[in-house]
């Protein structure tokens, strides 16, 4: 099933340190409902079985969200909302809000927490949020943002005490997290392979990736066209037929870095995307990967 996120805003009305979507760079902008709309009708046309709204804080524009995910609905296209839960601030208001979702058909509620989250959004916001989730019937689950330290304990702690279901999700070192301090890792030899899930940004570029790679600077490698010129199902193809694209999908990322001469203990000391930077924001190596895509392909154990 084809699915891809949507980035309808990127404007937030909190900041948190790690954010992806804070590059400095970034103009802060919103697509215009119309062309949303649109953009949504294409994707059923393309075949897009579910969509997930990202990005910025969507609920700033909650009456635009019912309508986006109301037209979801009526075509036939799971949706899913990430959210900072800073609007679940008192327990009537949230089930208000999570009634009106539900009776636009959202197929779930991704809650964000994390320690930067927290330092702007009360945490009792998220099991409120959760909360009301379940007295609604909506599926929901947390997202717990992790630099896997113990400075994330308290956090987990509280998501354990709760109840709450909750999945890890590694901290991308972008965006304004481009300028931590990252821990040596040693992980064992995982595949690292991707699924790229294509991503609509507010300014209706798209991108073949939805997470680091929307901002390879020297290569933008990930990123296939403008819905100003091009439409959504031929930028879908375009992605899924890319020889390398399909290579970080199936033989994933270490294989690749290996193929192209990384050492095996050089590849077990680095995060996913940030091996995948290494490898696709380089010209020279990008270029040298195209060449021998063909023997890539093949290059199986
Ligand atoms: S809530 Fe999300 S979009 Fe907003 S600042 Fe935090 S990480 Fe960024
Ligand atoms: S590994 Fe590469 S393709 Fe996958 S999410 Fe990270 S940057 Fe994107």
């Amino acid at each position: 099933m084809r699915k891809i996120a949507f980035g309808y805003s990127n404007r937030c009305n909190i900041s948190c340190g790690h954010c992806v979507a804070a590059d400095p760079g970034l103009q802060r902008e919103k697509m215009d409902l119309d062309v949303a709309r649109s953009i949504i009708r294409q994707a059923k046309s393309a075949e897009v079985g579910g969509i997930s709204f990202t990005a910025g804080e969507p609920f700033i524009y909650f009456d635009d969200m019912l309508a986006l995910i109301g037209l979801c609905s009526a075509l036939g296209i799971y949706s899913r909302v990430v959210t900072n839960c800073s609007w679940a601030d008192n327990d009537d208001k949230t089930l208000e809000y999570v009634e009106l979702l539900r009776r636009c058909g959202l197929g779930q509620l991704r809650l964000s927490c994390s320690r930067w989250h927290q330092q702007q959004v009360d945490i009792e916001n998220v099991a409120r949020a959760a909360g009301a989730c379940r007295r609604a019937g909506v599926a929901c689950y947390v997202s717990f943002v992790t630099d896997f330290t113990r400075a994330d304990d308290h956090i987990e702690e509280y998501l354990m005490a709760k109840k709450l279901v909750y999945f890890p999700e590694p901290l991308i070192y972008s965006g304004r997290a481009a300028a931590f301090e990252k821990r040596a890792l040693f992980t064992d030899y995982q595949h690292n392979r991707c699924s790229m899930n294509a991503y609509v940004a507010p300014d209706l570029a798209v991108y073949a990736c939805c997470d680091g790679g929307t901002d390879f600077k020297a290569t933008n490698v990930f990123r296939l066209g403008s819905l100003h010129t091009d439409g959504l199902g031929e930028m879908l193809e375009k992605s899924e037929s890319n020889p390398l694209f399909c290579c970080i999908r199936t033989q994933g990322i270490s294989v690749i870095a290996s193929y192209a001469g990384f050492r095996a203990r050089e590849i077990v000391g680095y995060r996913k995307c940030d091996l995948c930077r290494e490898l696709f924001d380089d010209r020279l190596r990008l270029r040298l990967l195209y060449s021998k895509v063909r023997e890539l392909q093949n290059w199986t154990r």
